[in-house]
């Protein structure tokens, strides 16, 4: 069983959408096909992955360097896709050769795309959903086939005032989620305020509402936001502080009390450690959040919830950055919190298969193979034409 190819394309994402920190006016994402020689139904099998949202395209990266190499240690026999040997640290350890340590950002991303996209490739070989191919990997085969899922929403967006928000908020709503987070950070304190009492109008409970800061919010603002917001009691506040300021992230934990989350921007495993060791962060209070194509893939992030565990985190306090399906299969194999989840934020990188039902805000996973992109018919179309 050979990898035979490795293709990537850079693919826009055509949103006008805002957050406290950044538009998506220019946001591209790197589409991975990894192809193979084994063939199923009359054609080979192809894993495919792309690097979530929020990051740009990775493509040189993995043309240049990590591609050639993953190829490379599987001609020297350091690499293999057979179920029975494939081992994700060796698909790792292949794309480091030559990399400094401490470069991860530059890295990170291309090589968790490909990775990630092995494992696609690995389960549809297998003929398992890729939530079973990690659970039997990790947990011993015991999968949480119910996946809370919330959504990641709430927007900045040129002209969009409070009526806007509360037709998305009630969009949701239809669709049958229960906890949904908006942004905050991206305009006055006042005009934030005002926003989250008329969702919280709508929405009733306050631990039906997150918000998110995307560390937009700078340290002259913050203290004004932790008192301000404090007494609503809302479910979590996610990224107070540059995701890398572990004082910063500390000190709005001090001043707010509630939960917060944070994480999605962090890279590594010595990263991680580093939130959960100076961050203020409280085991099951607090969330962790990981983006596992952008972070190496899904062996680092094995590693990574086997890091937090002796020091008071449970994998249910952690919860995958981005709605998508890569996420729900991470979350139903490794038994992560819930599920972010983008109903309509991201055109067809969006949502989950075109035919799963959600209830009560869960999502009951489903019999694909590998992350079941091709049940997501506009996606996988796109897919095909990477290769
Ligand atoms: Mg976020």
């Amino acid at each position: 069983m050979q990898i035979t190819e490795i293709r990537e394309s850079a693919v826009r994402l055509e949103s006008k959408l805002r957050n406290a920190a950044f538009s998506f006016d220019e946001m591209t994402t790197s589409i991975v096909a990894v192809k193979t020689d084994v063939v199923r139904k009359g054609t080979p099998v192809v894993g495919y992955a792309f690097n979530s949202t929020g990051r740009y395209a990775c493509g040189a990266q993995i043309r240049d360097r990590l591609a050639p190499r993953v190829i490379k240690a599987q001609s020297a026999g350091n690499l293999s896709i057979d179920p029975a040997e494939f081992d994700p640290q060796a698909i790792l350890a292949a794309m480091m050769v030559g990399e400094k340590p401490g470069g991860d950002m530059e890295r990170s991303v291309g090589i968790g795309t490909v990775e990630v996209a092995i494992w696609d490739a690995v389960a549809k070989i297998s003929g398992l959903p890729a939530y079973q191919l990690i659970a039997d990997r990790y947990r011993g085969g015991a999968v949480s086939p119910d996946v809370f899922c919330y959504v990641g929403g709430g927007w900045y967006l040129p002209g969009k005032g409070i009526p806007q928000l509360l037709d998305e908020v009630q969009r949701y709503l239809d669709w049958g989620y229960t906890l949904i987070k908006i942004k905050v950070g991206g305009v006055p304190l006042e005009e934030d305020i005002a926003r989250i009492e008329a969702v919280l109008k709508v929405l009733g409970d306050p631990k039906r509402l997150a918000l998110d800061a995307n560390c937009g919010i700078g340290p002259d603002r913050r203290t004004a936001y932790a008192q301000a917001i404090k007494p609503y009691g809302l479910r979590w506040f996610e990224e107070p502080a540059h995701p890398v300021d572990y004082r910063g992230n500390a000190d709005f934990i001090e001043a707010y009390g509630g939960a917060v989350a944070t994480g999605e921007n962090l890279f590594s495993v010595e990263d991680v450690v580093n939130l959960a060791r100076y961050g203020g962060m409280r085991p099951g209070l607090d969330i962790i959040q990981c983006d596992t194509p952008q972070s190496y893939g899904i062996g680092t992030l094995a590693r990574m919830l086997a890091a937090l565990q002796p020091m008071g985190w449970s994998a249910k306090d952690v919860l995958p950055h981005g709605g998508n399906m890569m996420s729900l299969n991470f979350a139903a194999g490794f038994g992560l919190g819930m599920c972010e989840a983008y109903p309509d934020a991201f055109g067809v990188f969006s949502g989950y298969t075109d035919d799963l039902q959600l209830r009560d805000g869960i999502l009951r996973v489903g019999d694909w193979t590998g992350f079941g992109f091709e049940r997501q018919n506009d996606l996988f179309g796109l897919m095909q034409k990477v290769g």
